[in-house]
């Protein structure tokens, strides 16, 4: 048997926003990795997953074609891949599992300040510069706008300051880059984050057991991320006032205080992060002795 067919590869950028988010991701899921000379490769040292490093737009070519089984990289670049094989006529052979919940923006048009826009009717018989043909032919077409997608391959915001476009169709994060450039978001198109894709070749039992492995450990390590432990002390009567306080907590556990009959310990998990407020509440709710601590692991 070859046993380099068992291991899983993934396919994660090699230079860029997502991979810091997606090495570090993976190492918190107990992976270890060591670089290959060439940088191109990060091999697991304990288990049998490798991670090869590539440009972002190649991650949906490569999964679907079956060199690496998975794949992280933004919606924005998996939907564009989608859209382009369905106008070809043919089907990207991957399939999205999960939502990493890191690399989110959103893909926009963006208005010149002196353009006026009044709605996507102000869109017809305009040239609009992006690196997302796709994307942007379908929102073209659903929203019955005729428009000319230009095709840029980067710095897409100063094409109308170079004349080849009306509009710009670009992603956006906090808006920085384009108020530097003198535009304005005018309408959104696609809302974007980091997610998983798989192959549709089939995995055999192996190798889809170890992707479940994975994925659950990824849905641990996200779930954790924001949780807290808080303990406190409490009078019983304030028990429920202090459940409704605990953000995103299920029941809580709650323990008698040795010699005192009227004094609860509380303890509970929350599933989002507790901030000196909600203290502040709690312990003008009767809450005492409050401890928060974080948590490292999870296993639903
Ligand atoms: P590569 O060299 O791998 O092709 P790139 O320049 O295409 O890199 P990056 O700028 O590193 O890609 O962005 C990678 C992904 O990060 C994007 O596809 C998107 O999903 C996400 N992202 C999050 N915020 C932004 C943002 N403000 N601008 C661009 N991408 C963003
Ligand atoms: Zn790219």
């Amino acid at each position: 048997m070859d046993h380099s067919e068992q291991r899983i590869k993934i396919a994660v950028q090699k230079t860029g926003r997502l991979t810091n988010h997606s090495v570090d991701l993976l190492e918190r899921c107990g992976l270890k990795v060591t670089k290959s000379k060439d940088q191109l490769i990060c091999y697991g040292e304990n288990m049998p997953i490798d991670l090869l490093l590539v440009r972002d737009d190649d991650i949906p070519g490569l999964v679907s074609d079956d060199v690496c089984d998975l794949g992280i990289v933004g919606l924005n670049v998996v939907e564009e891949k989608r859209l382009q094989e369905e106008q070809k006529g043919s089907k990207g052979m991957f399939k999205q599992i999960f939502e990493l919940d890191f690399g989110h923006c959103r893909l926009s048009i963006a208005a010149p300040e002196n353009v006026p826009y009044d709605g996507p009717r102000s869109l017809e018989n305009t040239r609009i510069a992006t690196s997302y043909v796709g994307l942007l032919t379908d929102y073209l077409k659903k929203n019955d706008i005729n428009a000319e997608p230009v095709f840029f391959s980067g710095a897409v915001e100063i094409a109308p300051k170079l004349g080849r476009a009306d509009f710009i169709c670009d992603l956006v994060s906090s808006g920085g880059t384009l108020r530097a450039n003198g535009l304005t978001e005018v309408a959104e198109l696609l809302q974007s984050e980091a997610v998983v894709i798989q192959t549709l070749a089939p995995l055999g039992d192996a190798k889809q057991a170890l992707v479940d492995k994975i994925i659950q450990r990824l849905d641990g390590v996200l779930k954790v991320r924001d949780s807290k432990y808080i303990m406190l002390h409490a009078p019983r009567a304030a028990l429920a006032q202090i459940r409704e306080l605990l953000p995103g907590s299920e029941a809580p556990t709650v323990m008698p205080l040795e010699g005192s009959d009227d004094r609860i310990a509380i303890h509970a998990v929350c599933r989002e992060n507790v901030f000196w407020e909600t203290l502040e509440n709690l312990k003008a709710a009767g809450a005492s002795s409050l401890l928060v601590l974080p948590v490292e692991k999870m296993l639903a």
